[in-house]
């Protein structure tokens, strides 16, 4: 009997492993596991689970990845699941190697966190490092009602008015731009980048580099929750002018629902993003990246719930009944608990994994 799509979804990291190895193993994936060196909130191991289909010198390389931001997982894990069950992996052409990369945080993951081990932001560590990391003065200046000390009403409400008196004076859009942008002056802050590489890029880096070795075309989903209308998948493609992915991108990945962000080729564009960053490791070889991205709850659900997690790992208890809460606002900001929702993002997963096998083995 067919399996439905709620039932690739997980409610735990450690299920979601179990889930994806397992069915790896059926289809007869060649598996790899690469161990963090932390362990999970329950002591269970961690690791980056790699499955493949094809050889290490196919000419063109289909990849996915999911939990870039940890806690966010859920859906990609599910998509990476689903596909695996349904075997449509069978769909491959001969000169396509299919890599699926489970759980590239696997620390946030499990521990129901956007961030990786040491507050980092994977998807602003794709800096290039030996060059000055940007500066946010910015961020600077919000980041006390941002993350404020107390987490009480009334410290809340403080923060709030120094949010809203920016958001009246600068517009929402620039409060969110400076919220999100990306800042590496803050451990303890939102959207930080980190002054290094974690070991999540290291890591996606290097298993990417050995499947990818005689590849002339590489494409690429990044799963992601969190942003954009209820249910809605967006296809992001982001890079500089100029890369040759990005000039191509709209070929492969069509028109309906992808949104082309191409900076000016200028020095670390986009301040450290996971797939500007692998576009720049795996160059001359063009990369095809696409940031796919589900609308959950409205933003300022998600960002107080973000929030309080960052409040939480700082200066809270993980044992008490808030805690508790922090984590399920967090799941349900992430992956809601809605069947229609959960059908909804499975099915355009699907829609979207196969226009980008299509448009590869078409190039
Ligand atoms: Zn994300």
């Amino acid at each position: 009997m067919a399996n439905a799509p709620h039932d690739y979804f997980s409610i735990t990291y450690g299920a979601a492993r179990e889930k994806f190895l397992t069915a790896a193993e059926n289809a007869g994936a060649a598996i790899g596991s690469h161990t963090h060196p932390l362990k999970g909130p329950s002591g269970e191991a961690l690791a980056l689970d790699v499955a493949t289909f094809g050889h290490l010198d196919a000419p063109k390389v289909f990849a996915t990845m999911s939990a870039t931001h940890g806690g966010e997982g859920f859906v990609g894990s599910a998509a990476q699941v689903g596909w695996l069950e349904e075997n449509r992996w069978r769909d491959r052409p001969d000169d396509m190697a299919v890599v699926l990369l489970h759980a590239v945080n696997p620390h946030g993951f499990a521990w129901r966190r956007r961030v990786t081990e040491g507050n980092v932001d994977l998807n602003r560590n794709f800096l290039d490092f030996s060059e000055p990391v940007p500066e946010k003065p910015e961020y600077e200046e919000l980041h006390p009602a941002l993350c404020p000390e107390d987490w009480t009403d009334e410290s809340l409400a403080s923060a709030e008015q120094t949010l809203q008196a920016y958001a009246d004076k600068h517009g929402q859009k620039k409060l969110n731009r400076v919220t999100m942008g990306g800042q590496f002056s803050r451990t303890d802050g939102l959207f930080y980048g980190g002054t290094a590489p974690t070991w999540s890029r290291t890591t996606i880096l290097s298993v990417l580099k050995t499947h990818t070795a005689a590849a002339q075309h590489v494409a690429l989903i990044d799963f992601h929750t969190g942003l954009g209308p209820s249910g809605h998948g967006e296809c992001y493609i982001v890079g500089n002018e100029g890369d040759p992915g990005i000039e191509r991108a709209g070929d492969l990945w069509g028109a309906d629902g992808v949104t082309i962000m191409a900076a000016p080729g200028g020095r670390q564009a986009h301040d450290g993003y996971n797939l500007t960053g692998i576009t720049r490791e795996l160059a001359p070889v063009p990369f095809y990246g696409n940031t796919l991205e589900f609308g959950t709850h409205p933003l300022e659900i998600v960002y107080q719930a973000l929030r309080a997690d960052n409040w939480l790992h700082l200066h809270g208890d993980l044992n008490t009944n808030f805690a508790r809460k922090v984590k399920d606002d967090l799941k349900e900001a992430f992956c809601p608990d809605s069947e229609t929702w959960r059908e909804a993002v499975y099915a355009r997963s699907m829609e979207v994994w196969s226009r980008g096998i299509h448009g590869l083995a078409g190039l």
